[in-house]
């Protein structure tokens, strides 16, 4: 993967998460001499895959289901296939199990859906699906920086009315029952605010709507694949990529035109000193972050036993029971506490893609949200959850691997404090991030491109993209 750094580049990009490739790519399909700059030993960033617990068992290291993934207008226009990236649906986006030993679904199919949903199968029509079957028109516009105007003004309308509510008022008006509030509920713990914060309903609304419209995959053999078919695509164009080179200091970047930020804005702002007017430094290292997580990888000698068996129907089980349950979990991180029962964003890709761990075995991530910077041990508090829905899974842990905030940190900069999104995902912050300037800099030539800019966390790529196309193309 490496190759030796060369001083001719027009263009360098520092940091090879997706939005870091998706930079480099444009950058390259213009016609400039890239070179990437990485600085860990592989490439991907939050897409990277490895053996945490034991050999054999392949995990994601952090991003594991990529609804947004599939939905990214960039991905779709590169052959991404040629290069061994296979896409895995399963049957449902999301299960959201119940005390009461059923599971609420979130089928890809809408329908299916709707009629688990009892009483509120026709509102969830109404609401999720009528932004779902609308996604074609919506999706440049979701995956595209706030503050620009709507390729398709009256469906991105349709869509912000309802988004500009929270959590705990969308669900209130859309729903009546408890178990389509929880379904909902699950999906919107995605954006790590607050359920009664304003906007907070956003998130949930189009990840339950995306699930219809595209499903929630995984990558076969993990998600480092997305990585390295976004890598090998950017080799065939011509770029370099120099692995195992932290960039400290402005000096190792040759002497480059352009200047890609795949890092969070403080890292940027070190990196440049006082080639970065010394306000707008302080704003960027001012950049607003929210909670934090702790992740458990664990190594399995058998599926998940959960008490409703559908859940193993999806890669994602949303852990926490109802909407006040979730409320409180997603509440305590804000007010510096950490949940007895927390919110357990669940993983298990190996149901579906046999090549990530022994015949028979399986892998799967669990992670909880703390307070930013938090080292506090939640294993316990998340296996207990686990043992609420699945009765008996501590006897099919071979393996585990805990994450505090401080070691994702440690193994990526990005992840300041633990924060998985690049930054706050409150409405203030989402619709200015890092600052009014987006991408672009007082600085000619020097752009941010990582998920702290719009349209913010997850795997998609659009964050570089936007960037370099605006620059460059
Ligand atoms: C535990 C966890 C679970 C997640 N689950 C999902 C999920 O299931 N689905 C989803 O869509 N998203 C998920 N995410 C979020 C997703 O991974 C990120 O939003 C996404 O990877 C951000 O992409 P990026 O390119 O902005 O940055 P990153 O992917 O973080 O990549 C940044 C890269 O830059 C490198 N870098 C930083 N500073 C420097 C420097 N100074 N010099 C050289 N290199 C540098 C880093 O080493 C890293 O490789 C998860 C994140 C975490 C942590």
């Amino acid at each position: 993967m490496s190759s030796a750094p060369n001083a001719t580049h027009d263009v360098a990009v520092i940091g090879s998460g997706p939005n870091g490739l998706a930079a480099a790519i444009v950058a390259a399909q213009s016609g400039r001499r890239t070179i990437l700059y990485e600085g860990n030993d592989t490439v991907g960033g939050g897409l990277r895959s490895a053996e945490l617990t034991q050999p054999g068992f392949v995990h994601d290291v952090c991003s594991s289901v990529h609804p947004m993934g599939a939905a990214s207008p960039f991905f779709r226009s590169l052959p991404l296939a040629q290069y061994g990236l296979e896409w895995i649906t399963p049957p449902a986006a999301a299960a959201h199990p119940l005390d009461d030993g059923t599971s609420a679904m979130l089928w890809n199919d809408e329908k299916r859906t709707a009629d688990e949903l009892g009483l509120d199968r026709m509102r969830w029509h109404r609401r999720i699906g009528t932004i779902a079957r609308d996604w074609n028109n919506l999706e440049l516009d979701l995956l595209a920086p706030p503050v620009s105007f709507p390729t398709h003004p009256v469906s991105f309308a349709r869509f912000g009315i309802q988004a500009l509510l929270s959590v705990n008022g969308y669900a209130k008006l859309a729903f009546n029952t408890p178990r389509a509030r929880a379904l909902f509920a699950g999906c919107a713990a995605h954006s790590l605010i607050p359920f009664s914060y304003a906007g907070s309903a956003a998130i949930g609304i189009v990840m339950a709507a995306v699930a219809h419209a595209r499903g929630w995959p995984v990558a076969r053999g993990g998600s480092q694949s997305i990585a390295n078919a976004l890598a090998a695509h950017f080799k065939s164009l011509g770029g370099e990529i120099v692995t195992g080179m932290p960039i400290t200091t402005h000096e190792q970047l040759g002497g480059a035109k352009h200047l890609f930020f795949d890092t969070s804005p403080r890292a940027m702002a070190r990196i440049m000193g006082a080639r970065l007017p010394a306000a707008y430094a302080t704003k960027l290292e001012r950049h607003a972050y929210g909670p934090g997580v702790f992740k458990i990888d664990w190594a399995l000698s058998g599926p998940i036993p959960w008490k409703a068996r559908e859940c193993l129907e999806a890669a994602t089980v949303h852990l926490g029971g109802t909407i006040e349950e979730l409320a409180e979990s997603e509440a305590a991180p804000w007010r510096g506490d950490h949940a007895d029962k927390p919110f357990v964003l669940v993983t298990q890709p190996s149901l579906f893609d046999a090549s990530r761990a022994p015949a028979g075995q399986h892998t799967a991530w669990g992670y909880c949200h703390v307070p930013n910077g938090s080292t506090v041990d939640m294993t316990a508090r998340i296996e207990a959850q686990m043992e609420r829905f699945a009765p008996g899974f501590r006897d099919v842990v071979i393996a585990r691997a805990v994450h505090n905030t401080a070691s994702l940190e440690a193994g990526n900069p990005n992840l300041v404090g633990g924060d998985i999104g690049g930054g706050s995902n409150e409405l203030k912050h989402l619709l200015f991030r890092p600052t009014w300037r987006t991408y672009s800099t007082p600085t000619p030539g020097v752009h941010l491109c990582s998920a702290a800019t719009p349209p913010g966390g997850g795997v998609h790529g659009m964050c570089g993209y936007h960037a370099a196309a605006r620059a460059l193309t």
